[in-house]
């Protein structure tokens, strides 16, 4: 008898561990790295580290996907309504979503029913500049990790969302703070820091993902000294292309911005890390002649030593808070009976690049609005060729030395493109980027460095372009620059764009849809209402032998803090903060 209930103890151990073993993230560097063809799981911020965000998946297609309908929806609760900038992860039955104030829950995917929430006890003086928003989670065995708006890096466990280890970054009272999600390459957790507004100096940090350990850590103003931990001892890593002031004047480099805010993506084939940086500080460009490397550009780092092997400047010596922090993706494409290793990036300046990845060189560039004002074109080396009359006036040359001449400056500071990322199709090799088509009123005036306050010397205000839209999403062909399609939206689009072998474009509107679009024709084929905008980035996967969408909402980001005369077109958008999951009927 006693025989007999000892071994069903062992039977119901068993069980119960299999049990938890569902709510375990057990992801490895070689999930991270599959990431975009495991399609079961979502383990990587870009759905897969080079930021494709394209899925083989193709169940949900142009044919089908007008039955596709919500299964669940999941709240984050509480008071904190605001700007939901979440891409979600999912691993084995677990989905790991963030939200406003430096939130973290773990979902049943199934069910839609809440396993955790992490609430990280932020102090009064956090400095966020563009709403208390967060972008995701990193998942590394059984960690799940993320950036907090007092900018630490916390690692919880993936089952319990206790905390496993916690690190300062940086120091929230000069500015920074951290809301990019950051990512795993070959066991280093990957950081960001924001705070370009603050006059802080940017930098890329590498951790050990399982103990959070420094590894690296790598500034990105010219002039400040890298340095790599080796055998506990701090070792300098190579100033990475200059000396302190080569182009910047007197100390400006010493709080110049360049902030690295939203992460970036990895590439395998040449083992780099691609991370954009923001504008150089202040925003008055008069206070700092010379191209302020390395501000607005995008950097390849060895992510071994937190080396630059190379950078590529998008806008030299910005003066339109042209921040350089967009995503650049790499992919592959034929010509001449070659296949070209690109990279391709939408900026914040109106100007979309293809890149050689493996060195940084110009391939090609053009204009993916409707209008730039700021330059006349891109040079044979991909440089702007300003024109003059549209950088904001010095206004020491000014009547009164306060303010300098106003310019009517397009793109808006807010960019022809934001934060939120573009997708790319390998079924139709196309590039679908939301894009905005704004103005704005832009002019300067004196500032000083003062530790924990806004450092800009410049005033404005945004405009629209247009009475009917300013969001556009467009489908762009990076071999010629052509737009093959465009769909307008009234709102500015800020949320992300998924692509999958259905042929369909995914994104979502500050309206609250969830669009489908054929990827070819740019047809609307769906759209659902969630209740609330859509600043976030959607996700595919399957489970059970289906597959399955899910899409953060959640009004808010820097459009209705920053908009202007945007902001007011926008005013009567509500609130929230949920996921949707959707997925097409059993029969
Ligand atoms: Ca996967
Ligand atoms: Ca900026």
């Amino acid at each position: 008898m006693k025989k007999f209930s000892g071994s069903f103890a062992v039977t119901a151990l068993v069980a119960a561990m299999s049990v938890s073993g569902l709510s375990q993230a057990n992801v490895t560097d070689k999930d991270i790295l599959d990431d975009q063809k495991t399609v079961e799981d979502v383990v990587s911020n870009g759905m897969g580290p080079r930021g494709q965000r394209y899925s083989p998946l193709d169940m949900i297609n142009t044919a089908t996907v007008k039955d596709m309908r919500p299964v669940w929806s999941f709240s984050f609760g509480g008071e904190k309504q605001r700007g939901q900038e979440s891409q979600p992860m999912v691993k084995d039955g677990v989905m790991y979503v963030t939200a406003s104030y430096s939130r973290v829950f773990a979902v049943d995917t199934k069910t839609g029913d809440e396993l955790w929430e992490y609430n990280a006890r932020l102090p009064d003086g956090i400095m966020p500049c563009c709403d208390v928003i967060n972008r995701g989670v990193a998942l590394y065995e059984d960690l799940v990790i993320f950036g907090t708006l007092d900018a630490k890096i916390v690692a919880l466990d993936a089952k319990t969302g206790k905390v496993k280890w916690k690190k300062t970054v940086a120091d929230y009272k000069e500015g920074y703070s951290i809301t990019a999600a950051p990512m795993v390459v070959d066991g280093k957790l990957i950081t960001g820091v924001s705070g370009g507004e603050f006059g802080i100096v940017g930098k890329v940090e590498a951790y050990d993902a399982k103990t959070g350990k420094i590894l690296w850590t790598r500034p990105t103003v010219e002039g400040h000294m890298g340095y790599i931990w080796k055998d506990g001892k701090k070792v300098e890593n190579g100033i990475s292309g200059g000396q302190p002031g080569q182009t910047w004047p007197g100390d400006l480099w010493k709080s110049g911005g360049a902030a690295t805010w939203l992460g970036g993506t990895y590439d395998p084939d040449t083992n780099s890390l691609f991370i954009g940086t923001g504008n150089p500080a202040p925003w008055n460009s008069h206070m700092r002649p010379g191209d302020n490397l390395f501000s607005s550009s995008r950097l390849a780092i060895d992510p071994d030593t937190g080396k630059i092997k190379w950078h590529f400047q998008t806008t030299p010596h910005d003066g339109w808070d042209y921040d350089g922090v967009n995503e650049l993706i790499s992919f592959d494409y034929q010509e001449g009976g070659k296949t070209v290793k690109a990279a391709a990036t939408a900026d914040r300046n109106g100007f979309m690049y293809v890149l050689n990845r493996t060195n940084g060189d110009f391939i090609r560039g053009f204009p993916f609005v409707d209008e730039i004002t700021w330059a006349k074109g891109l040079d044979k080396k991909g440089r702007p060729i300003y024109n003059d009359t549209f950088r904001p006036g010095n206004p020491s040359a000014g009547e009164d030395g306060n303010k300098g001449s106003v310019v009517r400056a397009v793109p808006a500071f807010l960019g022809g493109k934001n934060w939120m990322p573009m997708a790319y199709s390998q079924q139709t090799e196309l590039f679908y980027v939301p894009s905005n088509e704004w103005a704005m009123d832009i002019w300067n005036e004196p500032t000083a460095y003062k530790k924990g306050a806004a450092y800009l010397g410049a005033g404005f205000t945004i405009k629209p372009t247009n009475e009917e839209h300013i969001g556009v999403l467009r489908a762009m062909d990076p071999k010629t620059g052509k737009e093959v399609w465009r769909y307008k939206n009234y709102s500015p689009l800020w949320g992300g764009a998924l692509t999958t072998a259905g042929n369909l474009v995914f994104i979502g509107t500050p309206e609250g849809y969830l669009k489908g679009f054929d990827a070819k024709t740019g047809e609307l084929k769906y759209e659902f209402n969630t209740g609330s905008g859509i600043v976030g980035s959607p996700i595919t996967w399957k489970q059970d032998g289906e597959q399955f969408i899910s899409v953060v909402s959640g009004w808010g980001g820097a459009v209705p803090l920053w908009g202007g005369e945007v902001a007011k077109r926008v005013k009567h958008l509500n609130q929230g903060g949920s996921v949707w999951t959707f997925k097409l009927p059993k029969s």
